[in-house]
């Protein structure tokens, strides 16, 4: 039972296809559950003041209309044996809580996943920004981003985070394994009450492995965090990408069921 509960639109602006075109081809590979995660609008003065943001998330003005397109399809693919659920993905660096609640007031989403994309402004995962690791040394890097992203686990505005160890994305890693701040971080969500993402984004990334890694898989499931699966797909020929590699690292990690978010409450998926 394959299912993938990130997917980006043209909405964003750094992906490509139609929600219409995505489930035409989650159909084609037998996804059963298609949970769409576009980029949550940024704040207006976030992109006010960084000229690459512009190109990072939906506009706010569009938010609305991806909430009632997706929900529209939802019927139709259900006929199909499809499910579709709407998610969003929210940035969720210290500071944006506040943002991010208000936006998710105004629209009934299924999920919420939560990424950190930001650390003091740098969006360190864009590869026209990646200048911005000379400033830092892996080890101080690693350990304030995983600071914040069990921040972000605790906000409460998140049903699971993404993409958990996105900072190793460009190959940037700690000398030592960083065992302690999986500890540390697979405590946070366990407390929140969270899910973490395996995400297969990370394959085709030059740090060329899962997100996350397996020993943090093995630390999280050594908590009984929740997991689920996506591709993060920004374009429709990635939906379910590798998804039969990210199920296998669940399985050796001791996991044998997924988790889909519907209406905000988890559904156990067999792996
Ligand atoms: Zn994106
Ligand atoms: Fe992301
Ligand atoms: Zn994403
Ligand atoms: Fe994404």
């Amino acid at each position: 039972m394959t299912i993938d509960t990130h997917v980006h639109t043209w909405r964003c602006r750094h992906a490509t296809g139609t929600v219409f075109e995505y489930i035409q081809e989650a159909r084609r590979r037998g996804v059963i559950f298609l949970g769409f995660a576009e980029h949550l609008p940024l704040p207006s003065d976030l992109v006010a003041a960084d000229p690459y943001a512009r190109s990072y998330a939906m506009p706010e003005s569009e938010l609305a209309l991806y909430a009632s397109e997706v929900s529209a399809a939802k019927e139709e693919a259900g006929r199909h044996g499809l499910v579709v659920l709407l998610g969003v993905e929210a940035d969720l660096h210290p500071g944006n809580e506040d943002h991010v609640r208000r936006l998710l007031a105004s629209v009934e989403v299924d999920f919420v996943l939560g990424s950190v994309h930001y650390l003091d402004g740098w969006a360190f995962d864009d590869p026209d920004r990646v200048d911005g690791y000379d400033r830092w040394s892996a080890e101080d890097l690693w350990e304030r981003y995983f600071d914040d992203l069990a921040h972000a686990a605790r906000s409460g505005l998140a049903d699971a985070i993404a993409h958990p160890d996105l900072i190793k994305k460009f190959g940037c890693r700690p000398k030592v394994p960083p065992d302690a701040l999986y500890e540390l971080f697979a405590e946070a969500v366990a407390d929140a009450g969270v899910a973490v993402e395996i995400s297969t984004a990370g394959l085709r990334k030059p740090c060329a492995e899962l997100y996350p890694s397996q020993d943090l898989l093995r630390a999280l499931r050594a908590r009984k965090v929740p997991v689920t699966i996506g591709s993060d797909a920004h374009s429709p020929s990635e939906v379910a990408y590798a998804y039969d590699a990210a199920a296998a690292a669940a399985r050796g990690a001791g996991y044998r069921s997924a988790v889909v978010f519907r209406n905000r409450l988890a559904e156990e998926v067999p792996l």
